[in-house]
């Protein structure tokens, strides 16, 4: 591993940290000059405690047994007082705890001894140009306006893009729901630029990244780029970079069809997509393409569509650019 993005992403926990704890310390003086009494339970509490540490290093045992249990309720007692306050005033007792970005490790980076999702993520967006993920971290589906889609049917169908969005919506959100599923299938996102395709996808991603999943999101030709540039350089290259790749639970493969195709490239797509596919992890993969299914079925081989097909649900989305409307 690269030691000064380590050293990065070190240093990005250490300010998650201290940020916690100063907003945490902020919080706290806002409460006690309200409310003095509570900064006074707060002191007494700490007192008792460190009595109670002090007491087992220098007691002796059944002395140290009745003296630390009378400490225990005299902090029960206080904590019960500090509650009935907090209640009586309305304030919320997690005010009084550090807020975390990540509650698994509270922002360690760690949980037992085990890199913690939100480090596998960091270490992602660090050596991959995840940066679009970033650009899209605002994306979610409160801000999705289905609004945008036309509510008339699309000629010869008996369809409108509104309730055609809608449905992509709800595949969408049972995609999330289902997600550690084996039987829930990959998404396959098909249809013209404008149309919500990649919003839809970074919708997704941040869900996930809620919820604690790992998320890659690259361009077509760029991951090409990437996984060729391993196959060639491979003894300086980085192994675990490219096992990411099959690994990430949620790889979002943006702009299939961009990407010049040749003999190697073919390979290697029909590779990621149909390693992801038998991994024994229950690990997605959504497919962005501008190309509708007649144009995709010319330009790959058979057996990558049918891998798509086989595995994915395929999502079509319909209607005009909905970007101009939102002008
Ligand atoms: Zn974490």
């Amino acid at each position: 591993m690269n030691p000064t993005i380590i050293k990065e992403i070190n240093s990005c926990y250490q300010i998650k940290k201290s940020k916690a704890f100063s907003d945490l310390e902020k919080r706290k003086k806002k409460i006690y000059s309200d409310i003095p009494r509570l900064k006074e339970i707060d002191e007494e509490i700490t007192t008792y405690a460190m009595q109670s540490v002090r007491s087992i290093l220098v007691c002796e045992k059944q002395e140290q047994y009745s003296y630390v249990k009378d400490l225990e309720e005299k902090i029960n007692i206080l904590n019960d007082e500090k509650l009935n306050i907090l209640k009586e005033k309305n304030i919320d007792p997690e005010e009084l705890e550090p807020k975390f970005e990540c509650d698994k490790c509270k922002d360690t980076g760690f949980v037992n001894g085990e890199r913690c999702s939100c480090y596998e993520q960091l270490l992602l967006n660090y050596t991959y140009d995840n940066s679009n993920l970033k650009n899209f971290s605002n994306d979610n589906f409160n801000n999705f306006n289905i609004e945008l889609y036309s509510t008339n049917k699309i000629e010869n169908t008996n369809i409108s893009p509104r309730e055609n969005i809608e449905y992509i919506k709800k595949l969408s959100i049972e995609f999330i729901n289902n997600f550690d599923s084996h039987e829930q299938k990959n998404l396959f996102f098909s249809g013209g630029t404008g149309l919500g395709k990649t919003y839809l996808s970074s919708c997704i991603a941040n869900e996930l990244l809620k919820k604690g999943k790992t998320v890659l999101y690259q361009t077509a030709p760029s991951l090409l780029d990437m996984v060729i540039d391993y196959k060639l350089n491979k003894a300086q290259s980085n192994c675990k970079l490219y096992s990411q790749i099959f690994d990430v639970d949620l790889l979002i493969i943006d702009d299939l069809g961009v990407e010049y195709l040749n003999n190697l490239n073919s390979v290697e797509l029909f590779n990621i997509i149909n390693n992801r596919l038998i991994s024994t992890k229950p690990i997605k993969t959504i497919i962005s393409t501008n190309l509708d299914l007649n144009r995709f079925r010319d330009r790959y081989d058979d057996r990558l569509v049918s891998r798509i097909i086989g595995n994915y649900t395929i999502c079509k989305f319909l209607g005009e650019d909905i970007r101009i409307k939102q002008r």
